[in-house]
Order: structure tokens, then C-alpha cells, then sequence
């Protein structure tokens, strides 16, 4: 894969005692020099206007006057620091590089992953939650409807947390699907089944709230039923929303997916591109096992070098065949 990689986003400085740290990329980066055919690739910071094309611009400009007088806590889960600013941006610039590769064609060993912090996808219109403060995927999908690279951009969120503010940007939006895997009654508390859009984008928000403890079963029957729905969207760009949380060793969630697992989830997701014919990009949002992290990563790069994941033989469980008939028929399929 190539990965976009930018040293501001080392900058964003939460403190000794928070889970989303530059330890995360330092980790990736090791963990990748390990392997065979890793591209980094440098690319520019979003400009302020693409970011004020899917936020508020009075908020934008508290979080730099927030930023420029040193930062702090902006909630008591979401910190920033001086260096935060150009952080967000670099890594909204990022999404944006890899939403641009992707529809530019670059795919199979240069399909794009960008590897961004701070993560994007609790960043609602007019403020920051969740660790996030530029909602990453949003700016970079607006970004390619609004230069024409693309008509319609389908976000595909894997992280164990609900995206809600990619889901709240996007909720009215006929052009922009939004999609959502993520364990029911975590942080943020939204993403119901019965959440599915409202007016031009009724339909067009698809949420799978698993019960705690799915595994890569789980996951994997969960994109049969989202596979769908976004063939028959039909997006030039798919993006994933890509957090790594749902490892079963992952400090923050209770989900049972394995290092495997997202390599199969991967190869799922893959298939579903080239079927579609759209583009494919991935941008890093949580995932807060260093370890876990990185050889999920790594592992989701080898899928793009040839390597086929390993089949398990693990089956849903009953709660999750009930979901996705629930699922299945609020949208149709
Ligand atoms: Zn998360």
C-alpha cells in the first residue's frame, strides 16, 4: 500500500495519560518497516476552506484561537495542544490525498491508506468530541464531489465506536453514504438501526450496532448485508473509516475481532470495489492497542500484497442474524 504519512501529526500532544498518542503512528511505523512493499507518501495540509466545507467556520476558528493560546482540554475526553492545529489539518490533508489517489486509479499495491491523527469521525459539524476535531473522511469525501472527481462517495466506518459526526454531516445527502459496524452502547450512544437518513439522503445512513462480543463472523456477515446496500448506492469512491478498536485485545472496546480478521474484512471490502468500480481508500481513525493496531495494519497492507487471509470457521451468533434481518429490512434488501 502507500501510505500517507505526515510528521505534523506527530505535533497533536495529548498528554502522558491519554490512549490516542503519537505512540499509535510510532508503532505503525515500526511495525511496517518490517515489511515487504510499504510507500510512504508526504501530502499537504487541508486548506482551511476544505474544512469549512463540512464544518462551521465560527468553530474552525475557536479551535485555532483554542490551538494558538496552547490548547487544553476542549472536553474531558478531547485535548489539544499547540501543536493540534496543524495536526488536524495535515491529517484531513491526508484523507484528502488518499480519496484523490484512489480516484486517480491507484489500487491493488497502491491502494491508499492514510495514517492521520488526530482520527476524524466523532467530529460533528460545529465541534470537536471524541478525540477528534476535523472529521477527516468527511472533509476529504466533500472535497472530491466538490473539484468533480467524484459524483457519489460511499464511507464505510469499521472503527468498534459509531461515527457520528461523519453520520450527521452527511445525514441529508443523497451523494454521500454513510456506513457503520460499531458496538452498541459505546461512546457516542447513536447509531441505531432505525437511523437511515433524512430527505435527498433518506436511506443513505446504514447502521450495524453489533451486541458486545462479535467477532470476525460477526463482522464478515455484517458487510454481506452493507456490501449491498452500497452496491446498489454504486459510489466512484469508497472509503473506509478504518479504526482497529474492535480487536479483541484492544483496551477500549469488548469486540472479539482478530489481527485475521481485518485482513478478511479487507479482502471482503476489496471485493466490493473492484465489483462496484469504485475507488478505494482507507483513513485511520482509533485503535488503542499498539500492538493490536499495528498488525492490523500491516495485516490489512499484506491483503494488498498478495497475501490471502486465512479462513476461520466460526459462525455469527443468533443476535447478530436477528440484527441483520432487522438491518436488512429497514433499508430494503
Ligand atoms: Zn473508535
Amino acid at each position: 500500500m502507500q501510505f500517507g504519512y505526515t510528521e505534523a501529526c506527530m505535533g497533536h500532544d495529548t498528554g502522558d495519560r491519554h490512549p490516542e498518542t503519537a505512540d499509535r503512528l510510532r508503532a505503525i511505523r515500526q511495525q511496517l518497516a518490517r515489511r515487504h512493499g510499504v510507500e510512504y507518501v508526504d501530502a499537504d495540509p487541508a486548506a482551511v476552506e476544505a474544512v469549512t466545507a463540512v464544518h462551521d467556520a465560527g468553530y474552525v476558528d475557536d479551535l485555532r484561537e483554542f490551538c494558538a493560546d496552547g490548547g487544553g482540554n476542549w472536553d474531558p475526553d478531547t485535548v489539544a495542544s499547540a501543536g493540534t492545529w496543524e495536526a488536524a489539518l495535515a491529517s484531513a490533508g491526508l484523507a484528502q490525498w488518499a480519496a484523490e489517489r484512489a480516484l486517480a486509479g491507484d489500487d491493488g499495491r497502491e491502494t491508499p491508506f492514510s495514517l492521520g491523527r488526530p482520527p476524524g469521525h466523532h467530529a460533528v459539524v460545529d465541534d470537536a468530541m471524541g478525540f477528534c476535531f476535523f472529521n477527516n473522511a468527511a472533509v476529504a469525501a466533500q472535497s472530491v464531489v466538490d473539484d468533480g472527481a467524484a459524483e457519489r462517495v460511499a464511507i464505510f466506518d469499521w472503527d468498534v465506536h459509531h461515527g457520528n459526526g461523519t453520520q450527521d454531516i452527511f445525514y441529508d445527502r443523497g451523494d454521500v453514504f454513510y456506513a457503520s459496524i460499531h458496538e452498541r452502547g459505546l461512546f457516542p450512544g447513536t447509531g441505531d438501526v432505525d437511523e437511515t437518513g433524512s430527505g435527498d439522503g433518506e436511506g443513505t445512513t446504514f447502521n450495524v450496532p453489533l451486541s458486545a462480543g462479535a467477532g470476525d463472523a460477526d463482522y464478515l456477515l455484517a458487510w454481506e448485508a452493507t456490501a449491498a446496500a452500497i452496491e446498489r448506492f454504486d459510489p466512484d469512491l469508497l472509503l473506509v473509516s478504518a479504526g482497529f478498536d474492535a480487536h479483541r485485545h484492544d483496551p477500549i472496546s469488548r469486540m472479539q475481532v482478530s489481527t485475521e480478521g481485518y485482513g478478511r474484512l479487507t479482502d471482503a471490502v476489496r471485493t466490493t470495489a473492484d465489483e462496484t468500480g469504485a475507488g478505494l481508500g482507507f483513513v485511520l481513525e482509533g485503535g488503542y492497542g499498539l500492538d493490536t493496531l499495528s498488525e492490523s495494519i500491516a495485516t490489512v497492507h499484506e491483503t494488498f500484497d498478495g497475501r490471502s487471509p486465512v479462513e476461520d470457521d466460526g459462525d455469527p451468533n443468533d443476535a447478530t442474524r436477528e440484527l441483520l434481518d432487522e438491518v436488512r429490512a429497514a433499508h430494503g434488501l
